[in-house]
């Protein structure tokens, strides 16, 4: 926003339930005073009982387009003109954008991903073998979208092992990837299958919210030896800033990155889709920092 609210400004917004804890509000906000663009973002509380009159209201309000969080994410999609094929792929859709009335949902979660890690570690997904921990909404984007992206191969582990066997059937029935499950972490015992596929891989991504906020003394029991330089090691925690995995990982040798990156870029990409310009990243970037650290300190 350039000068306060006038009677040309375009707005923008979050649906979900809570939402007074969203980061996006400082992001986007912070990103329209960088550029001068008459544009606000406003986190709207939405019941789910209300979900098809706030979807409406975008058209009939005329909003740029919206951000979908918890509980929405699923259920917005019969709501809306159509989906891109990632969204319906991933099932979830976090971004709506208002083209004249007409209600495109996009999930940017996958390719926030992907551009993070383009950005951080310089790692392209073409034919490459990847290792996803954790089977749950973030792992979805994250996992189809590398998919899409070209790598050969998707190792996916899960707690509940049917909700991984799930996802592996949609990433080899509707991509090129081939998608393999093997068995969780436990720390119990060996397990030759899951060692061999932890050692092989050039990325694991650590998609649980295992060693998250308040919890940091908590990570996963993987088995020894998987860190190594020349291994891109991703957690979509962000807070801590390095959890325990991310240490390992570092200590090792290999390429750590955590998850802030997926927090901006898909939030960049949502801009860039409302806006038509380029996102201002760094002003993003330096708005989501000072929101997310300033809860814990
Ligand atoms: P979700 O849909 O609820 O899925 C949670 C996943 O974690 C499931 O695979 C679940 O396994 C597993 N899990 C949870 N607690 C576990 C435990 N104690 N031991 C083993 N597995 C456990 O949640 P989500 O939306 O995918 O979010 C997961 C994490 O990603 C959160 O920490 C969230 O903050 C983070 N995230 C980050 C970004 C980002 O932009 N960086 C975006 C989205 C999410 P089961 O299937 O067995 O329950």
């Amino acid at each position: 926003m350039k000068n306060g609210i006038s009677g040309r400004t375009r707005v923008c917004g979050i649906f979900g339930c809570p939402i007074g804890h969203s980061f996006s509000p400082a992001m986007h906000n912070a990103a329209f005073t960088a550029l001068s663009l008459d544009f606000v973002y406003v986190p709207f509380l939405v019941e789910s009982e209300n979900l098809r009159a706030a979807v409406e209201a975008v058209k009939a309000l005329g909003l740029a387009g919206v951000n979908v969080t918890i509980p929405h994410k699923q259920a917005v999609m019969p709501l809306l003109d159509e989906v891109t094929e990632s969204a319906a792929l991933i099932g979830a859709v976090n971004t709506i954008v208002n083209q004249k009335g007409y209600l495109l949902g996009d999930n940017t979660d996958g390719n926030g991903f992907l551009r993070a890690l383009e950005e951080e570690t310089r790692l392209t997904p073409t034919g490459k073998t990847v290792f996803i921990l954790g089977a749950g909404g973030a792992a979805r984007a994250v996992a189809i979208q590398l998919a899409l992206a070209g790598v050969k191969k998707v190792y996916l582990s899960n707690r509940s092992r049917e909700r991984a066997e799930q996802l592996a059937a949609l990433i080899t029935k509707k991509t090129k990837a081939v998608a393999e499950v093997v068995s969780w972490p436990d720390g119990k015992e060996e397990d030759w299958r899951l060692t061999g596929a932890l050692r092989s891989c050039d990325l694991v991504v650590q998609t649980t919210p295992i060693g998250m906020y308040p919890d940091n003394s908590l990570t996963l029991q993987l088995p020894e030896g998987i860190f190594r330089p020349g291994l891109v090691a991703c957690d979509l925690v962000y807070n801590p800033v390095e959890t325990l995995f991310l240490k390992s990982a570092r200590q090792a040798g290999a390429t750590p990155m955590n998850g802030l990156g997926m927090l901006l870029y898909q939030g960049a990409l949502s801009f860039e889709q409302w806006t038509g310009v380029p996102a201002p990243v760094e002003a993003m970037k330096k708005a989501l920092i000072a929101s997310v650290y300033k809860l814990t300190g």
